[in-house]
């Protein structure tokens, strides 16, 4: 989507310290992390928001879980614990809406 600011990170247009990428996930460090960790998670495919998930497409949700388990391992978080957070819509404090899954890791939150 052309004025998508994650589907730009996506496109290499706007720069992002990445920390995974395959054919459709690409994760990358928050800009204003709210903890030791926090990176965001996000499908390649520009979906709005949670609220619009369309049929067929609910294994990207289910690879978006595995790969952030990955990462939890990899980056040493896994056993200590982490949050996972999606926000949805105006009420639900969404400000960019290509959907993103937040991973805040490293303190007690
Ligand atoms: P949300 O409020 O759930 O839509 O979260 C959007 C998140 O994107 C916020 O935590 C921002 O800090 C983050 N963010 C905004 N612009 C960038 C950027 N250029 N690179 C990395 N993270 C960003
Ligand atoms: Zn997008």
């Amino acid at each position: 989507m052309e004025d998508c600011l994650f589907c730009k990170i996506i496109k290499g247009e706007i720069p992002s310290e990445k920390i995974y990428e395959d054919d459709d996930i690409l994760a990358f460090n928050d800009i204003n992390p709210l903890a030791p960790i926090h990176f965001l998670v996000i499908p390649k495919k520009h979906i709005a928001s949670l609220a619009h998930i369309e049929a067929g497409e609910e294994q990207i949700i289910a690879k978006i879980y595995n790969i952030i388990n990955k990462l939890a391992e990899e980056k040493g978080f896994k056993e200590k614990g982490y949050r996972v957070i999606v926000n949805c819509g105006e009420d639900g404090g969404q400000e960019v809406m290509h959907l993103h899954f937040h991973v805040l890791a490293g303190k007690k939150l």
